[in-house]
């Protein structure tokens, strides 16, 4: 279709009702067939929008009003809702947001994975959905009125200051605030990501939400820090908690928020915390699950899945620092975990220890190699559990669990889509998915995260 072939106009006014909430968040309406994309629209509700925007097959709208409201929709608690764009469901009911959540998960399983006999359970929420992050990542920049740290206003580089961020623990939200204020004081300039100068890029805080132990991380361009000295000090004796001052250094030009650099300037190397009874250490760079009640909910029903009694060898892939084989390992008989960052092994390695759990073996490599090697090996595990990034996993990976032929795989997965395309191919051969547990770790966002039984037909 050429522009002028289209339904709709750019700039135009219409009035349309949205049918359907997208993977992202936004609501579809359709002009004969032609979907527009609005962002805080939602499915039922009456409205009138502006095209905004047209591409060939789909178009772009802004909300202008209302005409007849979701009975879901609800006033956004957070000020700063529109502007900052890291949430985007506020507007949705979190029982509204649940229910999403669920449909998302089945509709991709069926669309991508042709999956239609697995049961999709109701998203497992949280009571108090809001304060829940453990970690915050806060870029900084500048103002007339000096130095702000915030978030980048839509489209653009600026930095938008924010005092504080409702789905941030409370303890993150103050220690921001008090380094802002203290790289005020001694003058600290923002790095600019346009001219590449400057010395702040961002500061990082870990929150262990057990243990109360707090990380700050000042990620700067460059190894100097003017006033490190009385700024550290500052750091101290503001804030008690306090249990690590780190230094990362990022020369790059990059969004990346870490460099490969990392010096500690006080106290630990790391802090600790703690999920169910397994204590874990948590250095500056590795991943840890932001959410810590969720992860709880949602590594137990791993367990449930995977219906251990003691017996089992159990292969732990994609394990991070180890997190879900620690928990594994005190129902099996043996887990072998296999992760390719060999920082996260070193602390998993750590972790198994500062637990006294040694049945576990940990292997620094690329899943996809590390499984057939063992495969090679003569390991057979009766249970695997595979946790990997968005991408999903890799072919030979998941030809390897086929070679294997586990009882059961239990696929945690932060990405339906791929969940779904991983399914399929396990589906057909010789697989079959049971059930797909919704977790939601991200209340208000879009993001969901599933625990999916799958066993060998
Ligand atoms: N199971 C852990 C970590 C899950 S995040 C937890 O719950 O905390 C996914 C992990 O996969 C990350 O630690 C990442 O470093 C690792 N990873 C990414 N690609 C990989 C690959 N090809 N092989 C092995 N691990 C990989």
């Amino acid at each position: 279709m050429t522009k002028d072939q289209l339904p709709v106009e750019k700039n135009q006014l219409l009035q349309v009702t949205f049918e359907d909430l997208t993977h992202d968040g936004a609501a579809v309406a359709k002009i004969d067939n032609f979907p527009i994309f609005v962002q805080r629209g939602l499915p039922g509700e009456r409205a009138t929008i502006k095209v905004v925007k047209l591409k060939k097959n789909y178009g772009f709208g802004r909300l202008m009003e209302t005409i007849e409201e979701s009975q879901h929709r609800t006033e956004p608690p957070c000020p700063i809702f529109k502007e900052c764009g890291g949430c985007q469901l506020q507007h949705l009911s979190y029982e509204g947001q649940l229910k999403h959540k669920q449909k998302h998960v089945r509709d991709v399983l069926e669309r991508i994975g042709g999956i239609t006999n697995a049961v999709v359970h109701p998203t497992l929420g949280m009571n108090e959905p809001w304060r829940y992050r453990n970690k915050a990542q806060v870029p900084f920049g500048e103002e007339e009125g000096g130095l702000v740290a915030g978030f980048y206003a839509e489209r653009s580089h600026k930095i938008i200051d924010m005092e504080s961020c409702m789905i941030q623990h409370e303890a993150n939200d103050e220690v921001v605030q008090t380094v802002k204020t203290i790289a005020k004081k001694y003058g600290i300039r923002a790095y600019d990501d346009q001219k590449h100068k400057g010395t702040l890029r961002h500061v990082v805080v870990r929150y262990g939400k057990i243990t109360k132990e707090i990380m700050v991380v000042l990620v700067t361009k460059g190894k100097e820090l003017p006033n490190k000295k009385n700024i550290i000090e500052e750091i101290r004796s503001s804030i008690p908690n306090v249990k690590s001052i780190v230094q990362n250094i990022n020369p790059k030009r990059t969004n990346v928020v870490f460099g490969d650099k990392t010096e500690v300037l006080w106290g630990e190397e790391v802090i600790y915390d703690f999920i169910g009874d397994i204590k874990f250490a948590i250095s500056a760079r590795s991943f840890y699950q932001v959410n810590p009640e969720q992860t709880k909910v949602l590594y137990d029903k791993a367990l449930v899945y995977a219906k251990l009694t003691g017996k089992e060898t159990v292969i732990d892939a994609y394990c991070g620092i180890g997190t879900i084989s620690l928990f594994l390992a005190q129902k099996a008989r043996h887990v072998y975990g296999v992760e390719i960052v060999p920082e996260a092994i070193a602390d998993a390695k750590k972790n198994a220890r500062l637990n006294h759990i040694e049945n576990v073996n940990f292997a620094v490599g690329e899943a996809e190699k590390v499984m057939p090697w063992w495969y090679a090996q003569g390991i057979r595990p009766d249970v695997i559990v595979v946790d990997p990034p968005r991408k999903g996993c890799d072919e030979a990976f998941l030809e390897t669990i086929v070679n294997m032929k586990p009882d059961r795989v239990v696929y945690v997965s932060c990405n339906p889509a791929t969940l779904a395309r991983d399914l399929k191919y396990l589906a057909e051969h010789g697989f079959e998915a049971k059930e797909i547990q919704p977790v939601d770790m991200f209340p208000h966002t879009t993001h969901v995260e599933c625990v999916a039984l799958i066993e060998l037909k």
